[in-house]
């Protein structure tokens, strides 16, 4: 469900031929010695291809629109290892559309004092190429990523390996498309939104169906998958029957499976990739679908609770440009449910009614069956668990009537104080950096809404990134943010991005 396709990054040196063929043949091999690094560096995720040197308009423009039509490339990595006139440059940067990070390396690491001379100085000039480069960029107004070191900095690397997350999350937005079972929550206002705007901004598809609709493919899963999948669940995750008897929850869980397999078949017979219901309108479905959904997410889909399509396209973006993370903690969604106010304790206990993703989960999951306290169906079953500590990003993408904006805040999770051995529910809990109460009063300011599409597995940069390349308004809510300055920034903003 998660796999993305093979993709590859190009690398495109530019020069010109002012210093001769000696120099352009230099240029070439230094540009294949810094590809082959990285490629080998072990901290890329994606490999690099290195292409031939950049410099004539027609070659620019030719090249990057191949990198337009290959469904493999993700995006661009540019660096001008001589002085290349950025005139050169226009018309095929106005004709880019993936993604484009600007690489300003230069070959050599040191000085090298003893030999330097005017030759040298000419072919290894990328600290003026790369500004002339960088000017027409600014002009153009166009969106790149920067970054500046080394080649073979194990850091610089990995920027470059981090920005390539970001770059396969702008390419696979646009092949997101969220199910919608019913509408939206009656009156609530956050999780509503423009999806016209969003297919514009995002390439998101956001279709709704008549619950019932789907409820049939549930309907038609037959008993015999649907119990192949209760002795999955019983084999993998542990059982607590809080007192019921053991075939009345067998029972009840059951009811899980089988939604959890035509939600799957519904989604993959009509291409969807997320997914969100309203314990509201539940139809012809017997339970609110907890188990069933929780399942869907750590598969890959994404999710949105109550109609919210904005988050469950959110999580499903997430979790594409988490993919194949080693050792990564999970993404979910998450809703800002209840506080811890003790002095020097504070903190957010995140839930949702049943719907947060075991991939966050420290430890072996246990399934429960306990009472919904809204809604007028059976008890649904549900996975619970607590999450793991570390830090991770929350987002909430808000529709401001005009415009879109992407609030990311940096938390810390950590364990609560205690355990809560009668709350039936996946939960985590986190301190908002910089503090409870400056980020707490930052995201309020900033209108950020109680659901979150929440991960351990991305930074606020990447996050920040890819709404910059959407072309987005985003703030951020870290470790560096404070009030007098934030306000200004939102009142800022409200101008910038009308
Ligand atoms: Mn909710």
């Amino acid at each position: 469900m998660l796999q993305a396709k093979n993709y590859k990054f190009w690398f495109c040196t530019g020069s010109q031929d002012l210093y001769g063929d000696e120099c352009l043949a230099n240029v070439a091999e230094h540009s294949k010695k810094i590809v082959e690094a990285l490629n080998a560096s072990g901290n890329l995720p994606f490999e690099v291809v290195w292409k031939p040197t950049l410099i004539t308009n027609a070659l620019i423009r030719q090249t990057f629109n191949e990198a337009n039509i290959d469904e493999e490339c993700a995006g661009v990595i540019t660096w001008m290892h001589t002085f290349s006139p950025a005139k050169s440059w226009i018309l095929g940067l106005k004709e880019l559309r993936k993604p484009l990070l600007h690489f300003h390396t230069q070959f050599n690491e040191e000085i090298p004092y003893d030999t330097i001379d005017m030759d040298f100085m000419n072919e290894n000039q990328a600290a003026h190429g790369d500004r002339e480069y960088g000017h027409i960029f600014t002009r153009l107004e166009k969106e790149r990523k920067i970054v500046v070191g080394h080649w073979t900095n194990e850091n610089v690397q990995k920027r470059i390996g981090s920005w390539m997350r970001t770059a396969v999350g702008v390419l696979e937005s646009s092949h997101i498309r969220v199910a919608r079972v019913a509408d939206n929550m009656r009156n609530v206002a956050v999780t509503e939104g423009d999806k016209v705007e969003a297919q514009i901004k995002f390439g998101w598809e956001v279709d709704a169906y008549p619950v019932n609709e789907i409820a049939e493919w549930v309907a038609d899963v037959s008993e015999a998958d649907t119990n192949a999948l209760v002795e999955e669940y019983y084999s993998k995750y542990d059982i607590i029957l809080d007192g019921r008897e053991e075939a009345e929850f067998r029972k009840h869980v059951a009811v899980q499976a089988q939604i959890e397999l035509g939600f799957e078949r519904f989604l993959e017979a009509k291409n969807y990739q997320a997914i969100v219901t309203h314990f509201g309108d539940l139809g012809a479905l017997k339970q609110l679908p907890g188990l069933a959904i929780q399942r869907l997410m750590e598969k890959g889909y994404g999710f949105g609770a109550e109609g919210d399509w904005k988050v469950a396209a959110m999580v499903r973006l997430m979790k594409i440009m988490s993919a194949g993370i080693k050792d990564a903690k999970g993404t979910s969604l998450m809703e800002d449910y209840t506080y811890n106010l003790v002095k020097g304790k504070e903190g957010i206990l995140q839930a949702h009614m049943l719907e947060v993703c075991p991939s966050v989960a420290d430890g072996k999951s246990a399934i429960r069956c306990c009472p919904l306290s809204m809604g007028d169906r059976e008890d649904p079953a549900r996975l619970i668990f607590t999450a793991k500590e570390g830090p991770g990003v929350a987002t909430s993408l808000i529709d401001l009537g005009n415009r879109f904006r992407l609030i990311i805040n940096a938390v810390d999770c950590k364990k609560t104080e205690k355990p809560m051995p009668k709350l039936p529910v996946g939960t985590a809990y986190w301190t908002p950096q910089p503090n409870f109460e400056t980020g707490v009063e930052a995201w309020i300011l900033a209108g950020g809404a109680h659901h979150t599409a929440f991960t351990y597995d991305l930074t606020v940069e990447q996050m920040a990134d890819w709404a910059a390349f959407m072309g987005i308004e985003s703030v951020i809510i870290d470790k560096d943010t404070n009030i007098r300055d934030f306000k200004n920034e939102l009142r800022w903003n409200s101008i910038a991005f009308k």
